[in-house]
């Protein structure tokens, strides 16, 4: 059996342009244009990238996309004040704090502030409350991508047996909330998990978001299973690289000019046989975080402007 590819570039590109459509849809009935602010505190290199791929994505799609860039020195009393102008702006929908905050400033109390119809990332408690108890919320980006990666790509949930490993706020937790909506039985595992390869070949859907190069095997996957590659790792040891890609010039050639190569939390090549549908890492969940935001942010903006 060779694995079906479930390609986040394709669905990322439909879902930004059904955004862009609806966008210039709303513009042309007299609506104002959705906008998002990404706050950026510190000098995280990823992050400015996360950040900066945002704002270029709202801008094609219609939205206006600002970025607030707060230097490392932020304190807690200004990261706050910052919440609350944003929250009183009437011409930003959504507002969205890039993660992780640098040490010192409290985290759950900076989510808490933002105002819950401005929640577009889905972290405020009422939102996580809401997606629990099955009502209409504001649900996280890179779980909300998976589904519809699934759903575009007709996998029919319903009854299956998903195994999500990792119990983050940002993917784990909400992943298994969206998921037990479409009517899986769920299983969310974890590092103190009994015996994961068993656990995991018990999945008809396996989700892996843990943050550990290629530690998904062949053992871990039951013939025909789908398999969700969430994680996003730099591997730099040549060695390494090539024992995960022998013969694979592209990757060879990424390793020679960036001193690294990206790679999922699963061993593609050694999974990819046996599964019945894989998710390509780079390529796969990744662009669809970005690309359900900005669905978020459009959702946000028409309730704001009550236009839904
Ligand atoms: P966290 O570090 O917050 O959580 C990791 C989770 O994995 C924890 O629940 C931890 O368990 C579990 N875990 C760690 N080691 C093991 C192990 N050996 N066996 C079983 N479980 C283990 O990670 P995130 O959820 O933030 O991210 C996970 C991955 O997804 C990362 O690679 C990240 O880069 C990627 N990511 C990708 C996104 C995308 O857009 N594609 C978006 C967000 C994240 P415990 O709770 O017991 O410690």
């Amino acid at each position: 059996m060779t694995a079906t590819i479930l390609n986040g570039r394709v669905a990322a590109r439909e879902i930004r342009e059904e955004v862009g459509a609806q966008v210039e849809a709303l513009v042309s009935a007299g609506g104002r244009p959705p906008g998002l602010v990404a706050v950026l505190v510190g000098d995280d290199p990823a992050s400015q990238v996360y950040v900066g791929s945002k704002k270029r994505a709202s801008e094609k799609a219609g939205l206006i996309g600002r970025v607030i860039d707060m230097g490392a020195d932020t304190t807690q009393d200004e990261l706050e004040s910052l919440i609350d102008e944003l929250n009183r702006d009437d011409t930003v929908d959504g507002i969205l704090v890039q993660l992780p905050l640098p040490d010192g400033l409290d985290t759950e109390s900076i989510l808490s502030r933002v105002d819950p119809a401005k929640d577009v990332d889905g972290f405020h408690p009422q939102s996580v409350g809401k997606l629990w108890l099955g009502q209409e919320a504001f649900a996280p980006a890179t779980p909300s991508g998976i589904i519809a990666l699934l759903q575009r790509n007709e996998i029919e949930l319903t009854g299956m047996n998903a195994v999500i490993v990792g119990r983050s706020n940002i993917v784990g937790k909400p992943m298994a909330g969206l998921l037990l909506k479409q009517h899986c039985t769920v299983t969310l595992a974890h590092s103190r998990t009994r015996d994961l390869p068993a656990v995991c070949r018990g999945a008809d859907l396996l989700i892996a978001a843990i943050g550990l190069p290629a530690f998904f095997g062949a053992d871990h996957v039951r013939p025909g299973a789908v398999v969700v590659d969430v994680g996003i790792n730099r591997v730099r040891d040549a060695s390494e690289v090539s024992r995960l890609f022998p013969g694979d010039e592209a990757r060879a050639a990424q390793y020679q000019t960036k001193g690294y190569v990206i790679v999922g939390d699963v061993d593609y090549n050694a999974v990819a046989p046996i599964a019945g549908a894989i998710t390509p890492v780079p390529g796969g969940v990744g662009p669809l975080t970005v690309a359900m935001l900005l669905a978020n942010t459009l959702k946000a903006s028409k309730a704001r402007q009550g236009l839904e």
